[in-house]
């Protein structure tokens, strides 16, 4: 056995974690063991890279790009993400402001960094992407759940979030379209929010952007950049793993207040010095090339959250509501009489159908199961078949 002598700082213990990886990672071992997996589990899209951006990729490599770029990012790439902003929103974000990073997830926690600390409070959506609640807690801040319902389609009500508000609140995190809801917070709440955060002038709002481009249902994408009350105390965090299916690649972006991007450069400079250079060369052609790509992953996506939300409808002890946007459904489970671990292990043990338990989520995740529609519709149609015929 190995010696227990390190000395292992003690915030290391406040560490979260994402299960999908280790559902991923479990479905990975049986599939090696030759049994037939159906994975649901992991949040990706199932799609390759669009060709024209691996080329893209594959040329800058050619072209001799294998040094280390600035830290912030190579400048045609920040000002292709600033012209992307305009193109879509209308908005005008100086490339200073744009801060180029190794997948979106970094910015979560660079802002649970710069905002969080004992004796502060960060809010975060729960159920949501449990990497809020393991940053804001490595931060040494007090994490601050706030209930996503199924009654309200898994968004928030403005109001009931900033009753949460308070004077050691530091940060707000959003995120919508979400994981693992598939919910989109509609604009009246957000516009709300932005008025109601004003009453808060040293409360920074983070909102985690990242599936922007998949939204389906009847509320639109609204990013909270429109809200020129906010700018100057908003981060946002966007990229291109899901737009572009590029989550292998990582790559994301944050956008910071003049303040807070100086100080992320620096973490940045002290962490991992720059991204990829052959990768923010492919990302600079995804923005820049033709958006097709993004439109018929959207409308794929739209078609398969149906197909899935129809069949798991079907299955005894299963309600799911349609998802808005995102990639997921997120149906309640509480008609099985099992908890959710219980539904994850029983579905990936008994018939090689990888799904992710509602409390890796947080912990009003409890009577959930995240799956994701990321798969063909075959596979859809085959996993929530085998789910029928067990309840
Ligand atoms: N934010 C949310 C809500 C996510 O679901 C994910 C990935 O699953 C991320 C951020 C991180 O994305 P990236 O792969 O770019 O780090």
């Amino acid at each position: 056995m190995e010696k227990d002598f390190y000395k292992i700082a003690d915030r290391n213990n406040n560490l979260g974690t994402e299960t999908a990886f280790t559902v991923l990672a479990k479905a990975n071992k049986l599939a090696s063991e030759g049994k037939d997996i159906i994975n649901l589990g992991i949040g990706q899209p199932d799609f390759p890279t669009p060709e024209h951006i691996v080329e893209a990729g594959i040329k800058a490599l050619k072209d001799g790009h294998h040094g280390y770029t600035q830290s912030t990012g190579i400048p045609k790439l920040r000002e292709a993400v600033s012209n992307d902003i305009f193109r879509r929103h209308n908005v005008n974000v100086s490339p200073d402001k744009i801060l180029i990073v190794p997948g979106g997830k970094v910015i979560i926690f660079f802002s649970a960094m710069l905002l969080g600390e004992k004796n502060k409070e960060i809010l975060y959506p729960n159920p949501g992407f449990p990497i809020y609640e393991s940053a804001i807690n490595y931060s040494g801040a007090r994490a601050i759940p706030y209930k996503l319902s199924e009654s309200m389609g898994f968004s928030f009500s403005a109001d009931d979030l900033l009753n949460k508000v308070n004077d050691k609140t530091s940060l707000v995190i959003i995120n919508s379209p979400a994981n693992p809801t598939g919910g989109v917070v509609p604009k009246k709440e957000l516009e709300k929010l932005a008025k109601g955060l004003m009453d808060f002038p040293d409360v920074t709002l983070m909102s985690d952007e990242i599936y922007d481009q998949f939204c389906f249902g009847e509320n639109n994408f609204t990013s909270m950049l429109t809200y020129p009350e906010i700018r100057e105390r908003l981060i946002i965090l966007n990229g291109w793993s899901k737009t572009y299916a590029m989550t292998g690649w990582r790559l994301g972006y944050g956008i910071f207040p003049k303040k807070l991007y100086d100080i992320a450069e620096k973490l940045a400079v002290n962490i991992h010095s720059c991204v990829n250079a052959s990768a923010q060369f492919a990302a600079l052609e995804a923005l820049q090339g033709p958006q097709n790509c993004v439109t018929e992953m959207n409308n794929t996506f739209k078609r398969r959250a149906e197909i899935m939300q129809n069949s798991l409808n079907k299955i005894e002890g299963f309600s799911c509501q349609k998802p808005n946007g995102a990639f997921y459904c997120f149906p309640n489970i509480t008609g099985t009489n099992k908890t959710s671990t219980e539904v994850q292990n029983l579905l990936l043990d008994k018939l090689g159908v990888a799904t992710v338990a509602g409390p890796s989520f947080g912990d009003y995740g409890e009577g959930f199961l995240r799956l994701s529609c990321a798969s063909s519709d075959e596979s859809i149609e085959e996993a929530t078949m085998r789910i029928k015929s067990i309840f």
